[in-house]
């Protein structure tokens, strides 16, 4: 938990110090805040007098009496705050309206077409993004603004995405600056797996505070990384590039020019790939496969649910994925420290119980640190809109979690 400050003018990081601790160990009384934040008691009573004053949090019951007055309990409101968020991914974007307490209020899905044009994409995304505060009926005064998850790698100082696999012909497409545009709202952007860690810390609450490693799969793989509470972001801001962790496995060609890179053995293409030449073509018949470029995603859709079906080559293929992925995590997990491993984004939805046996494998059974405990490895919180949900938390995270970045710099 991070500690506030009682230096003045630090009003709105003490705001998201109380706020966060309200959130992640509410209900909390006025007294149990002090030590949670190393606040003092009268910084404490006014800054949550300010919170409930703009709406953020209420006064909700009372503790127990443990013989003195009864304490007044505090607990976050759903309806304080709002934020949109985008996921863009080469074949949809998907856009959600998500309230402060994290809950989806109204979510949609666009079919983007293949090549895509920037300009044309952020024009229709924008629209259908400013329909549904409409739809949802919702104070507009309190919706933050939008928040973008692309596809890294991506650019944080001069809000581009680079070169986003799949998206033919976006080279550093300046994306932050189009949505502001285009929606006239505040907008923040970060790459899909650093997002979507950040939501399943914003809704995790209790359940993901501390740390932990976000292993993402939209049509790429990645990592997003929380520790002590924190994003890791690294120098470029593109930290969690795990897709491009050596494995030994595979020896298909990444983009970056490598051979043994975890995400092109790893991605759906690849595992529809190791079902026809593992398995061979009366098994990808059984399942329903049609093979090649244009049908990865029907294809990885009906793979997976012959996995839940129990298809011993549809489990085969997933538990190699699975295999080459805790090579990887394996690693980070030693490099980071982190006691908690969580799997998500659209693509792994039904095959994390198959992924995480082979991981959780991968990690504990040979972990020098196995005798302080085991690490953990569960599926996420947040479910199939796991990056639109995680582009919405990096406007409320950005708002309302205290982080060194909101002491020294305020991007809207
Ligand atoms: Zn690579």
């Amino acid at each position: 938990m991070r500690s506030g400050t009682n230096l003045p003018r630090v009003g709105g990081y003490n705001q998201a110090v109380v706020l966060d601790a309200i959130r992640t160990k509410g209900p909390v009384s006025r007294v149990e805040l002090g030590p949670l934040t190393g606040l003092t008691n009268q910084t404490v009573s006014n800054v949550v007098r300010r919170l409930l004053d703009e709406g953020l949090i209420a006064e909700s019951g009372r503790a127990p009496s443990s013989g003195g007055k009864r304490r007044t309990l505090l607990v976050p409101r759903a309806d304080g705050a709002y934020a949109l968020g985008v996921h863009l991914d080469p074949d949809a974007a998907v856009i959600a309206l998500v309230d402060l307490a994290g809950s989806v209020l109204l979510s949609r899905r666009l079919a983007l077409p293949r090549p895509s044009v920037p300009g044309e994409v952020v024009d229709k995304v924008a629209r259908a993004a400013l329909r549904l505060p409409e739809r949802a009926a919702i104070d507009r005064g309190r919706l933050l603004g939008l928040g973008i998850a692309s596809p890294g790698p991506i650019d944080t100082e001069a809000g581009t995405v680079v070169d986003p696999p799949n998206f033919d012909g976006w080279t550093c497409v300046p994306l932050l600056d189009m949505f502001a545009k285009a929606t006239g709202m505040p907008v923040a952007m970060d790459n899909d797996a650093t997002a979507a860690a950040i939501g399943e810390r914003w809704i995790g609450g209790k359940e993901r505070a501390g740390g932990f490693l976000f292993l993402y799969m939209g049509a790429g793989i990645g990592a997003g990384i929380m520790l002590n509470g924190q994003t890791l972001r690294g120098d470029s801001g593109n930290a969690g590039e795990i897709g491009h962790a050596q494995i030994e496995a595979g020896g298909r060609l990444c983009d970056c020019g490598s051979n043994g890179c975890l995400g092109p053995n790893c991605n759906p293409a690849a595992l529809v790939d190791d079902l026809f030449t593992l398995h061979g073509r009366a098994a990808a018949r059984r399942i329903g496969l049609s093979g090649g470029p244009e049908a990865v995603r029907a294809d990885w859709k009906l793979l997976r649910r012959a996995v839940r079906a129990g298809d011993p080559a549809a489990c085969d293929v997933v538990r190699l994925a699975g295999r080459r992925m805790g090579q990887a995590v394996r690693g980070a997990v030693a490099l980071l420290d982190v006691s908690r491993v969580v799997l998500g984004g659209e693509a792994l939805v039904g095959v994390e119980h198959v992924l995480s046996e082979e991981i959780d494998a991968a990690v504990n059974n040979t972990s020098v640190t196995r005798a302080l405990g085991r690490v953990t490895v569960e599926r996420s919180l947040i479910g199939e809109t796991a990056g639109a949900v995680g582009a919405a938390s990096l406007v409320l995270h950005g708002r309302y979690a205290p982080g060194w970045r909101m002491l020294t710099e305020t991007r809207e």
